[in-house]
């Protein structure tokens, strides 16, 4: 549990949800474009927040580097003779994926 609100992706998912809702009411096109465009960024906010937690907590992130979202360790390819373990991150965002070696 986060010490702080602000430190919860949920809270940041939580008022992406109630922008769409408020732009689904919305008559006017530009309005409701901007509103969701901002429930957008919310999102993001959220994922940031969460790949920032679990960084905190020593779990597996990075970010994109094609697009700066958090990206999730998809796989952990063993330890094999000399080299060192490598990790596979996926992005959910814009589909990158990369390989890295894991941290010593
Ligand atoms: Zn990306």
């Amino acid at each position: 549990m986060p010490n702080r609100t602000v430190d919860d992706p949920k809270h940041w998912h939580d008022r992406a949800a109630k922008m769409r809702a408020f732009a689904a009411d919305m008559s006017a096109p530009a309005l409701r474009c901007v509103t969701l465009k901002l429930a957008d960024e919310y999102d993001k906010l959220g994922d940031l927040v969460a790949s920032f937690v679990a960084e905190q907590r020593g779990g597996p992130s990075t970010v994109c580097p094609n697009c700066c979202m958090p990206m999730k360790l998809a796989q952990s390819i063993p330890q094999l003779g000399g080299l060192r373990e490598l990790h596979h991150y996926d992005c959910h965002s814009c589909g990158v994926g990369y390989t890295v070696e894991a941290p010593a």
